[in-house]
Parts: C-alpha cells; structure tokens; sequence
C-alpha cells in the first residue's frame, strides 16, 4: 500500500468534499504527530480530489489562501480516508483494491468494506465538516483559521446558508464556532457570497438562462414551457430581465407555446418571480390568485416546478 494516506471526497466534488478532505488531512496528521485516542496513524495524509473544483470551491479555497489539491482517481494500491461518502460509484477507481482507515460522512452508509475495523463517523447533519469539527474537538485538535473558514464554507455550502431540510441544530452551532475562529462576522453575508458563485449567470446569453433548465408539457391540449432559474439574489439578474423577457417571447413564437413561465427562484429570499407570456393571462390570476401586472408575479414560498408550479397550472387548464 501507499506510504501516505490520500484523503478524498466524492466524484465531482462539492465544497464539501475538498473542504473536509483538506481538514482531515491536516487532522491526521496532528494525530500523527500528537497521538491520537483513536486511531493510530502512522502515515503522513494528503488531501486529494477526484476532479477540478467547480468555481464556488474555487472561491473558497482562494478566500482562505488554501491550495487546489491534486487531482486522483484511482485507488489501487493506495491507503485512503474517505470523507463525504461510503459508496463504491462515487469513490475513486479500484477502491476495492484500496485500503480505507477512515470514513467521515453524513449520508446514507454506502457500500465500501473493509476486513478490520475503522474510523467511521457519519452523523444525519447537514454536512460532513460538521462532522470533522466533532473529531476536532473530541481530540483536542485546534482548528487554525483557514481550516475553519473551508470548513465553515461547506456547511454553508451543502445547507444552502441553512434553508436546505437537511439542516440540523449541530450545523448552525459547529458554523457559529468556525466563523469565530475564521473572523467571519456575518455567517449569512458569507454564505450567499459562496453560493453566489455557482448562481453567476453573467456569461450566459438570455436564451443559455431560460433553456439551462426547462420543460414542455402539454396541458390539456395546449403547449406550455416551463423554466427555471435559481439564484440567491435575483438582483443579480436585474439588469438582464428585459432581455430574457423579449427572448422568452421569442422561444413563444418560435416555438407556438399557448404559454411560458420562467420561474427567478430566489433561495434567499425563499419565493419566486414568475415571468409568464400567454394567450390568456387569466390563467395566472386563477393558478396562483395574482393578476399579471407586466412581466412577472412573486410568489413568496414557492420554491418547486414540480409541486408548486406545474400541477396548478395543469388544473387550471383542465378547467379552462
Ligand atoms: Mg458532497
Ligand atoms: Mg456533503
Ligand atoms: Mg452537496
């Protein structure tokens, strides 16, 4: 086997899953060094990742002056830690032919094994640095600043700044403590900061913003399109709505929709602005109980196409 331990999150990794590798590979190694009540650790650990970091875990690493680790994907041979999952489709390559020494997660238990025991540590939170913040402090371990800031970014990241149902007590209190250590005086400011950068639609052209996600339905014999969009600040798009209007006309024309709606999801502010183009803009005011005043209605807590959006709008023409 290797003479280091790679440490490494899962396929297409998230903030997360460089975030946590990095932690616990700097963890490891003040186990190395200092004992650890544990495990034994005999081997010097080295966070690596499975491929290219998106832009939002590019932004934190750069924040917080942490390098990009090494991309690996294969485990033949090698001694690893996982973090961020346990199962086999989104480990690295060969990781039967790997020895594993530790799991730290917060899924559902994958599928990986291992002939002796381990350190596995999954807790039901919202994110894996939350877990690792745990093993910090159970074992003594000081977190330095720029761990705290990557770990403090991927509970932002996986809760979505706390709004996703996945969040738990533990996240907000472990992010609480991180953001002390890391100087960051506005948790919330800095979430949607990180989450900001994965909802940058400033290269894309307006037609690249309405089709990057939608759907045609046929409603009761009518064609009707359906888009959607999440930001987390729709101001980010406030200078572009002219032009997406006119291009969502266009795509009606074009493409003889009866009607289409382009949902502005904005994650922060938990609701969103319904663009719609129709033959009939009573449909709006009877679906969803607002009268179509120029481009676009909000609509406070609808988050969801598929549950808030499209079978109301089946109804409706069902009744029409
Ligand atoms: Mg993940
Ligand atoms: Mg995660
Ligand atoms: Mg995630």
């Amino acid at each position: 086997m290797s003479d280091v331990i790679y440490v490494v999150g899962h396929k297409k990794p998230d903030t997360d899953s460089v975030c946590s590798a990095i932690a616990f590979a700097y963890l490891l190694n003040e186990w190395k060094k200092g004992g650890c009540k544990i495990m034994k650790v005999d081997k010097e650990a080295v966070p690596i990742i499975q491929g290219e970091p998106n832009a939002e875990t590019k932004f934190v690493l750069e924040k917080f002056g942490v390098k990009v680790p090494e991309v690996m994907t294969d485990g033949d041979g090698k001694t690893v830690a996982l973090v961020d999952h346990s199962d086999k489709v989104q480990s690295l390559d060969n990781i039967d032919k790997a020895e594993i020494v530790a799991v730290v997660d917060h899924h559902k238990i994958g599928d990986v094994t291992t002939p002796n025991p381990i350190l596995f540590v999954n807790f039901p939170v919202g994110c894996g640095a939350t877990v690792l913040k745990f093993l910090f402090d159970t074992t003594g371990v000081a977190i330095p600043k720029d761990i705290a800031g990557l770990l403090l970014a991927a509970i932002l990241s996986d809760t979505v700044v706390f709004k996703s149902a996945t969040t738990t007590p533990m996240d907000k209190e472990v992010a609480e403590e991180l953001a002390k250590i890391a100087g960051i005086d506005d948790i919330a400011n800095f979430g949607v900061e990180v989450k900001s950068k994965l909802s940058d639609v400033s290269g894309m052209t307006a037609k690249e913003i309405i089709m990057r996600d939608f759907k045609d339905y046929n409603m009761s014999g009518k064609k009707v399109g359906v888009g959607q969009i999440e930001l987390v600040d729709l101001k980010m798009i406030e200078n572009r709505l002219e032009e997406i209007y006119n291009e969502l006309n266009n795509i009606k024309q074009e493409g003889a929709y009866h009607t289409i709606v382009l949902m502005l999801t904005d994650i922060m502010k938990e609701g969103t602005d319904l663009m719609v183009i129709t033959d009939e803009p009573k449909i709006v005011e009877i679906t969803f109980g607002k009268k179509l005043e120029g481009k676009s209605v909000w609509l406070p807590g609808v988050m969801s196409r598929k549950k808030q959006v499209v079978p109301p709008l089946e109804k409706t023409f069902a009744s029409l």
